[in-house]
């Protein structure tokens, strides 16, 4: 039995203050009643506050990128190992937005997910279909290349320690989330994949959906067989919304 995770992108949101708040509604509100793993993933800048705040409670936190260097002249980079000195449990590598937006490729994301593994630190690996590539009828393809390419590198073993979160590009923030039935589709084909090289790893590794989940979806996206959480971004940002998805799990 899959433990199910619910991890929260804050994405470039927050300042001290309102951080503060959430953290504080959010703690509270995390009772017996939370049948679910749940982290929130903060900017850089904002990571050893939210160690302060959150430190020997139950949320756990993380980062929404790094570097794939160690250390050295890459200025502006953050490193796993630095991650690692604030306590960060997870740490996002490949969401969409980082492969759009900053080129991020697969190599990249690649190297990305073998430095967390090195720092101890759960990489949440996205992957995620474009709308065109939807129509195209190629989802399955292109998640799987997205998928290969890190156990290409890092083997099939780096994934025992790791979750992979499938985020159609389409759905987040866009208000449009995928059916249950269409992330299940998807969700069965990555196990199916990663089942074809070690069932033990396919069987225990979380595959969160994200893209738009929120109070009103998170019930039936949760209830299917292959969907192990959810990472949600505009409603991590909201107390409410976000702790009713955790008791959605
Ligand atoms: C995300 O950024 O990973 C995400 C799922 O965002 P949203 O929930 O806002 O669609």
């Amino acid at each position: 039995m899959r433990q199910t995770l619910i991890a929260g992108n804050w994405k470039l949101n927050g300042s001290r203050q309102s951080i503060t708040d959430l953290l504080a509604a959010v703690a509270a509100g995390l009772g017996d009643d939370i049948n679910a793993d749940v982290a929130v993933c903060a900017p850089y800048v904002y990571i050893p506050m939210v160690e302060q705040l959150l430190k020997g409670g139950t949320l756990a936190w993380g980062a929404q990128n790094v570097s794939e260097q160690a250390s050295g002249a890459y200025t502006g980079e953050v490193s796993a190992a630095m991650l690692a000195e604030f306590s960060c449990q997870y740490c996002l590598v490949g969401h969409s937005e980082r492969r759009s937006l900053y080129h991020e490729t697969d190599e990249v994301v690649a190297a990305k997910f073998a430095a967390l593994k090195s720092a101890g630190i759960m990489p949440v690996l996205c992957v995620g279909e474009s709308l065109e590539e939807r129509d195209q009828g190629i989802t399955e393809s292109v998640v799987k290349q997205q998928v290969l390419a890190v156990i290409n590198d890092c083997g099939i073993e780096s994934l025992s320690d790791a979750v992979i979160a499938y985020e159609p590009v389409w759905a987040i923030g866009t208000g449009r989330t995928a059916t249950p039935e269409q992330a299940q589709e998807v969700h069965a084909s990555i196990r199916a994949l990663l089942a074809e090289l070690d069932k033990t790893i396919a069987d225990r590794v979380q595959i969160l959906y994200g893209g738009s989940m929120n109070p009103a979806n998170a019930s039936a996206l949760l209830a299917m067989p292959d969907i192990d959480g959810g990472l949600i971004g505009g409603a991590s940002l909201k107390a409410d919304d976000f702790l009713a998805i955790c008791r959605a799990a």
